[in-house]
């Protein structure tokens, strides 16, 4: 992955490339944002631009937006781009599958993680890793086996590049008995070692490893906020009249009609799990878990305020369960009209569940 292929950012990117040339380069730095799957794609394309050995360096004429960039052709940044490079290490929150049925650690599951990664071209997401491994409501973490395993690959000498990259994709997921030797590691670092901490938690970061790594934080950038505004708007629409779906009935096929098939499907699979999204962050702050209303800020105070009330241990898992099924259904071109149409009265009737 380029800087080149990510989108917007270019002024994080290029405080990055100026950090390197003035030889500042933190051994741990912890890139968060409120997506994790933008700052997953950034440490990509930072770790391979760190070992590319034919960096691509641009002038004011070149007309670029970022001061420099990996070559993508040398040997490193083809290894990298493959994910197969021996000294690019990840480490992610893991699981029992149906085939790794214990001792699970993201050694053992690195090759589907390189494969999701690639279909997914960087951008990836907690739910559609557990989904693309098919572990059902499953939640995985980064465990003791995952800590031991850090240690192991790194406490070899980096087999051909300048820096050994160690990703780890989710640090929030880190369990609590597999911190203590990644803090030791983090506080007494290899020589060459870089490690790339990546999460959309930060709350629930370890203070200790907090104050261990540089932090990079990953902006929103324009188009998604007016992307997220769009929705929230939709959202908001949708989710009043699915309150009342018994005696709304058509507002709610009309808002499904005028407004959300015309989205086409991306749009419309982005937009349900922006919805996810919004529950999660509700449930959260709910449960007094988060205070930060972060996806709601920008709504009417009523619905903001009211909305989390609706949200509780009763209803929860059965409304990730049906947005779940309503993206899965847009992804394999089911039809958009039944689809939301069947949503709109399952969320109806379980907010109703208080
Ligand atoms: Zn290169």
């Amino acid at each position: 992955m380029q800087f080149s292929q990510i989108i917007e950012q270019h002024d994080l990117i290029n405080s990055l490339i100026r950090i390197y040339d003035n030889r500042r380069v933190s051994h741990a730095q912890l890139f968060f944002g409120e997506e994790s799957s933008k700052c997953f794609a950034l440490a990509l394309a930072y770790a391979q631009f760190l070992n590319c050995t034919n960096k691509k360096r641009f002038n004011p004429q070149d007309n670029k937006l970022i001061i420099a960039d990996s070559c993508g052709e040398c040997p490193s940044c083809k290894k990298f781009s493959i994910l197969s490079h021996p000294d690019l290490n990840f480490v992610f929150p893991n699981t029992t599958t149906k085939k790794i049925e214990s001792k699970n650690s993201s050694e053992l599951l690195l090759n589907e993680f390189r494969e999701f990664v690639l279909k997914k071209n960087g951008l990836i997401r907690l739910n559609d890793w557990y989904d693309f491994l098919d572990v059902g409501n499953k939640q995985g973490t980064i465990n003791v086996r995952d800590s031991n395993n850090i240690i192991k690959r790194l406490s070899v000498k980096s087999y051909e590049a300048q820096y050994k990259i160690m990703i780890v994709w989710c640090v929030d997921k880190l369990h609590y008995e597999a911190a203590p030797k990644l803090l030791k590691i983090l506080e007494e670092p290899y020589d060459d070692t870089i490690f790339l901490l990546i999460t959309d938690d930060r709350e629930n970061i370890l203070p200790t490893i907090l104050s261990r790594t540089q932090l990079v934080k990953v902006p929103k950038i324009k188009q998604e906020i007016e992307q997220e505004n769009k929705y929230l708007i939709l959202f908001v629409q949708w989710l009043r009249c699915c309150f009342f779906y018994k005696t709304k009935i058509g507002e709610v096929v009309s808002i499904i009609e005028k407004d959300i098939v015309k989205l086409g499907r991306e749009e419309q699979k982005q937009f349900l799990e922006f919805a996810l999204d919004v529950f999660q962050n509700s449930f959260a702050i709910k449960m007094g878990l988060n205070k930060n209303y972060y996806l709601l800020e920008n709504c009417d105070e009523k619905f903001k305020n009211n909305f989390p009330s609706f949200i509780t241990e009763n209803n929860i898992e059965k409304i990730y369960k049906e947005l779940d099924k309503a993206i899965l259904h847009i992804e394999r071109n089911g039809n958009a009209k039944m689809i939301f149409l069947d949503l709109s009265i399952q969320l109806g009737f379980l907010l109703m569940i208080k």
